[in-house]
């Protein structure tokens, strides 16, 4: 299976969609999540990394109920990062055990600090202050050292420089993350020593845009901290928590980073995570979700204005906000297909595709060549699992599309809805 759904496989899948009656006439638009490339990315996690590593998948990346429970049963080793009450809610209404859930919110509050605590989630504690409140925490009657099944770790940053992408990139110089390695070394190994319940170190490196050396540079940043920690408080450090970041692949002219390149890479320059002195944990996001979705946005009108083909859809900055805010950092992939799903032929004319919203720059694709669009047809964005519902604009309060979810069998694909189409009276009710 290739990494991403190809262009056919779309088109395929959207056709089913439709003949089954899946894309109603009201459905102004609809997203298709393969749930087996789901599950081949979750299996390809397990065989990449140490036996026994927990894969928490960044909850923040696809936070649909229907999909976080698919990644509770899949496997016990697949866990959920957490970094919102609501998110830590929705992995333990998920079916994930505390041991397997994340808190990495560099925000907590002392009321989430508690309740993480006490239900014995895992926690990566941001900064010095939160370490201080939690050991105010720890000290009171009700949470006892019992509790503490995965442990605590504290961020670190291993300011191994930026990425490609501004925005998502946490391990500069400076980050709003975590505690510079560089700058608090001494400070980090007299926290380690104040607090013997801390025995984890975290890092998350960004998220697309880092290259392989630029993660695996992060790793060994942090191991070579741990093996220092342990050489004064021998086996201290039990959790290495690597974090995500593994980009994912947008085009097909990228070069394709799998999550197996990048455990190789790792096993060349931190071999250490393999010697089972440490369990490992990891949360990815993206490189789990995104190219198991695509999205199909009807198209209601095409017109010519000062020489511009503009195809009105039904899907802009409410679904793709970073590609609308940010075109030169993010990208999706389209596809023109007729009202049927299938993949329009004829001659290329450059188009630009424009979205539903009230502002000049919710252009979801820009400049684009597809055979020319006309009401009725479809654009279909490819590579759409992750960063793009979950995180959905309530600009010009429009519903959310169903999302349904694809297997395959011998009779051809089969469909679940992962989540109904939203009802005006759900929008309604978000700003009552
Ligand atoms: C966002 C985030 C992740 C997930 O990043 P991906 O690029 O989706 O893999 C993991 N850990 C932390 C702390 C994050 O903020």
């Amino acid at each position: 299976m290739d990494i991403r759904m190809t262009p056919l496989e779309v088109a395929r899948a959207l056709q089913s969609a439709m003949e089954r009656g899946l894309m109603g006439s009201e459905d102004t638009s609809l997203i298709i999540y393969d749930l087996d490339r789901l599950r081949s990315r979750l299996q390809e996690a397990r065989q990449a990394f140490p036996e026994g590593t927990l894969h928490a998948v960044a909850v923040k990346a696809n936070p649909l109920p229907a999909v976080l429970r698919r990644l509770a049963d899949e496997h016990p080793c697949i866990g959920a990062e957490a970094a919102s009450l609501p998110e830590l809610e929705l992995a333990l209404g998920a079916g994930f055990g505390p041991e397997r859930i994340l808190f990495d919110s560099p925000a907590k509050t002392h009321a989430e600090l508690r309740l993480a605590l006490e239900r014995g989630i895992v926690l990566n504690a941001d900064n010095f202050q939160e370490l201080e409140r939690m050991a105010g925490l720890l000290g009171g009657a009700s949470i006892g050292a019992a509790k503490l099944h995965g442990g605590i770790g504290l961020r670190v940053n291993p300011q191994v420089g930026a990425g490609a992408i501004a925005t998502t990139s946490v391990a500069g110089q400076y980050s709003k993350f975590g505690v510079p390695v560089s700058e608090c070394r001494d400070e980090i190994l007299a926290a380690f020593e104040r607090y013997s319940w801390l025995t984890g170190l975290h890092s998350h490196v960004g998220s697309q845009g880092c290259s392989l050396e630029q993660l695996c540079a992060g790793v060994r940043t942090l191991l070579d901290l741990a093996e220092e920690i342990n050489s004064r408080l021998p086996e201290r450090i039990r959790l290495l928590d690597i974090g995500g970041g593994l980009p994912a692949t947008y085009r097909d002219s990228e070069p394709k980073s799998s999550l197996m390149d990048y455990a190789q890479a790792l096993r060349q320059r931190c071999p250490e995570l393999w010697s089972g002195r440490y369990r490992i944990a990891t949360e990815f996001g993206r490189a789990i979700h995104a190219n198991a979705a695509f999205a199909a946005a009807r198209v209601e009108y095409v017109k010519t204005q000062a020489g511009v083909v503009t195809a009105v859809t039904h899907l802009g900055a409410d679904m793709f906000l970073r590609k609308c805010y940010n075109p030169g950092d993010w990208h999706h992939d389209v596809l023109a297909v007729d009202g049927s799903g299938q993949i329009k032929a004829g001659e290329a004319v450059v188009q630009t595709i424009a979205g539903p919203l009230c502002f000049q720059g919710d252009l979801p694709a820009r400049d684009v060549s597809l055979p020319l669009l006309e009401q009725g047809d479809a654009v279909c964005f490819r590579d759409v699992g992750a960063y793009t519902l979950s995180m959905w604009s309530r600009y010009n309060s429009r519903q959310m599309p169903a999302v349904l979810g694809m297997t395959r069998s011998e009779e051809g694909p089969r469909f679940t809805i992962l989540r109904a189409r939203e009802s005006v009276e759900q929008v309604l009710r978000f700003w009552e």
